[in-house]
C-alpha cells in the first residue's frame, strides 16, 4: 500500500530498531515467499491471502493492511493486497477471483513486528506469459533496484525518484504521478514522500536511518489510473498491463539496507546483478 499525504514524520532509526525492522522485513519476505508458492493456474486470490496469514500466524504479527481506512475509505478488508493484469495497486482478494495461466499477478503484504513495518510487494507470472509482460516485469524490478542503488547518504530523494523513472521511460513505459514510496517505521506510511520521477539533486537530503519503503508501479500504455467500484482497486485507465515490486529499504553509512529480503541481512546487502528470481 502506499497512500500516502504530505507532511508526515520523517523518522530516523538507530540501530536496535534497524533491527527490528530487519525481522519485520524477513518475515515479510517469508509471507510473500508462500504467497509466491500458491501462485498457480486455478488459485484463488484468496489462496493467496491464506498462505501469508499462516505465516503470520506462525509468528504471532499482523499486516497493517487489514482495516486501514485512511481519508474516509471503508476499512480494507484483507492482509495483503492482490492485483491481476490491468490492475495496478489495492486490489482485494476474495475466493472467487481465480488465477488463469498468462496473467501477472503482483502481491503486496505488510508485516508489523514489536511495533515495526515490513512492506514489499513483487509481480510475478502465471504459466507462460507474452513478451511484453516478461519485459514490464524485468524493467519494473530494474526500476526498484536502480532506485535502491541511489539510497545513499548525501543523494536525495529525486535521485531515488529520478532513477525509477528513467529505467522505466527509457523503456517505453509510464510510472503513476498518483501513487508514491513513503517513509516506514513505527507507521505502514511515514515521510518522506518518494514518488516513482523526479529531478535528480532535489527533494529530502538522505541521512543514515532513514528507511523507506520505494515501490515503482509501472503501466504499460498510461500513466493513467482510475479506481473501481470496490473504492480500493487502481487500475490502469487504458486497460494495459501493469506491475509493482517494492522492498523498504534503510539508508546506511555503508549504503543501502534491503530491510524485506530472506536471509540474515545484517550487513548491507549487495544489490547489483538481482534477477527477479531473488526478490523475494
Ligand atoms: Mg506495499
Ligand atoms: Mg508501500
Amino acid at each position: 500500500m502506499m497512500m500516502v499525504s504530505l507532511g508526515r514524520q520523517v523518522s530516523l532509526k538507530n540501530a536496535s530498531e534497524l533491527e527490528l525492522m530487519r525481522t519485520a522485513g524477513r518475515i515479510n519476505a517469508e509471507a510473500l515467499a508462500a504467497a509466491k508458492a500458491a501462485i498457480r493456474p486455478g488459485a484463488s486470490t484468496a489462496d493467496l491471502e491464506s498462505a501469508v496469514d499462516a505465516v503470520h500466524q506462525k509468528y504471532k504479527v499482523y499486516s497493517p493492511f487489514k482495516n486501514y481506512a485512511p481519508g474516509g475509505l471503508p476499512p480494507y478488508p484483507s492482509s495483503i493486497t492482490v492485483c491481476i493484469n490491468e490492475e495496478l495497486v489495492h486490489g482485494i482478494p476474495g475466493k472467487q477471483r481465480k488465477l488463469r495461466s498468462g496473467d501477472i499477478v503482483s502481491v503486496d503484504c505488510g508485516t508489523v513486528w514489536q511495533g515495526f513495518v515490513g512492506d514489499s510487494a513483487f509481480t510475478i507470472g502465471v504459466g507462460e506469459i507474452s513478451a511484453e509482460a516478461e519485459k514490464l516485469l524485468d524493467v519494473t524490478e530494474q526500476a526498484l533496484y536502480a532506485g535502491i542503488s541511489q539510497m545513499r547518504p548525501g543523494n536525495r530523494t529525486g535521485d531515488v525518484s529520478a532513477a525509477i523513472q528513467r529505467v522505466v521511460e527509457s523503456s517505453g513505459f509510464h510510472v503513476t504521478r498518483i501513487y508514491t514510496g513513503h517513509g516506514v517505521g513505527r507507521s505502514m506510511h511515514e515521510g518522506p514522500q518518494v514518488p516513482n520521477y523526479g529531478i535528480p539533486g532535489r527533494g529530502l537530503l538522505l541521512r543514515p536511518g532513514m528507511t523507506i519503503a520505494l515501490e515503482p508501479m509501472v503501466l504499460v500504455g498510461t500513466p493513467h489510473t482510475y479506481t473501481l467500484d470496490d473504492q480500493w482497486t487502481v487500475a490502469s485507465i487504458d486497460g494495459s498491463l501493469t506491475a509493482h515490486f517494492e522492498h523498504s529499504v534503510a539508508v546506511t553509512e555503508d549504503g543501502p539496507m534491503i530491510l524485506t529480503l530472506l536471509g540474515d541481512g545484517h550487513s548491507p546487502v549487495e544489490i547489483t546483478g538481482h534477477l527477479r528470481e531473488d526478490v523475494i
